[in-house]
């Protein structure tokens, strides 16, 4: 039954929200990109679908896909969602507004990564860029290791990544790749030198309601972390302990801190959730991060390596190219009846909690 709220392409995706939506007689915006295109050429788009009054003071914000790729999951959730009879009479009734941010990365979706059009991590991104970026010595040390010029990996590379998660651990290795880094732009976790379209069309989107909302409530859908099926809440925004108690209140004692090493996610910088507080300074924000697991990490490690290696040689053969877009799009993708039945109903949950509150 799940299964029909996924696709199998960014633009089938976006058809199914549009459709979606529009049953629902939700008010709906599009931001259509102005010069990125999909992988089959097609227009790309950021869309919108509001449930509830536009004046609202009680906002919950669903978004999808900012690491692209990731966004079959998020999109599927959201559109389940928007067929869920209970779930908008529960929203309808509460008082909320819910808007539903679909495709927050639509170039990664439509290209099966999890970068977008300028190579950025949109969840790095959020960063004052008027200010030297942040720095990131651990990931200039491992960036030979992942970004080499072969592949499949020559065995130094290999060899070297080896040995850094036997003397440092894992745990180390993981927080020097996905931390973020400023200083390579055609390496793995780039944050990006300026605010990229996506960002400032998502700060578009949020200053709409500066003038009414006063409480935030996000969920942003992730994937790639975890084991199988099992969504782990993260606390988003900053390292606020009355935020976290808020997140803990909200979702239980399950939520979980890159602040406190309690995350299965190593400590970021520059996340998409440090717009709320600049786009809607009257707001108290609750936010969380629901990042479902797929495979082991280092097998979606390697599909990350494997995509930022297509990026870097765009002249690969066409049967190499679909095999590496594949592992990306399998390593956050679970095409499965099982993991989509898991998601949805993890994702509904943390969504009825969130209008409960
Ligand atoms: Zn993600």
């Amino acid at each position: 039954m799940s299964e029909l709220h996924f696709a199998q392409s960014y633009g089938e995706a976006r058809a199914k929200f549009f459709a979606a939506a529009s049953a629902q007689g939700l008010a709906l915006e599009r931001h259509i990109h102005p010069a990125a295109r999909g992988a089959d050429g097609e227009e790309l788009s950021l869309d919108c679908a509001r449930l509830g009054p536009a004046q609202a003071e009680r906002l919950v914000l669903l978004t999808s896909a900012a690491h692209g790729v990731e966004g079959f999951c998020g999109s599927g959730v959201q559109v389940a969602l928007l067929h869920d009879a209970g779930f908008l009479a529960r929203a309808r009734a509460s008082g909320a507004a819910v808007l539903f941010v679909h495709a927050l990365n639509p170039y990664g979706f439509s290209h099966w990564g999890r970068t977008n059009e300028d190579n950025i991590d949109l969840n790095r991104n959020f960063v004052d860029h008027s200010r030297p970026p942040p720095a990131n010595a651990a990931y200039a040390e491992v960036h030979p290791l992942l970004a080499g010029a072969q592949w499949p990996p020559d065995q130094d590379g290999e060899a070297g990544i080896a040995r850094y998660i036997a003397e440092r651990g894992q745990f180390a290795f993981q927080a020097a790749v996905t931390g973020g880094q400023y200083e390579f732009p055609h390496g793995l976790f780039f944050g990006g030198r300026a605010p990229s379209w996506s960002n400032r069309t998502l700060r578009k989107v949020l200053a709409a309601h500066r003038a009414w909302a006063r409480r935030l409530c996000w969920i942003d859908f992730h994937t790639g972390l975890g084991p199988y099926g099992h969504g782990e809440l993260i606390q988003a925004g900053r390292d606020d302990d009355a935020e976290l108690a808020r997140a803990t209140a909200m979702w239980g004692g399950l939520v979980k801190s890159i602040y406190k090493g309690t995350s299965a996610s190593a400590r970021l910088e520059g996340l998409l959730a440090f717009a709320a507080y600049e786009e809607l300074p009257q707001a108290e924000l609750t936010g969380c991060a629901l990042e479902f697991g797929t495979l082991p990490v280092m097998q979606v490690l390697q599909a990350l390596r494997a995509e930022n290696w297509l990026r870097r040689h765009p002249g690969a053969p066409q049967a190499q190219r679909e095999a590496l877009r594949r592992q990306v799009r399998d390593a956050f993708y679970c095409d499965a009846a099982d993991w989509k039945a898991m998601v949805v109903e993890q994702g509904r949950a943390v969504a009825l909690q969130a209008l409960a509150a």
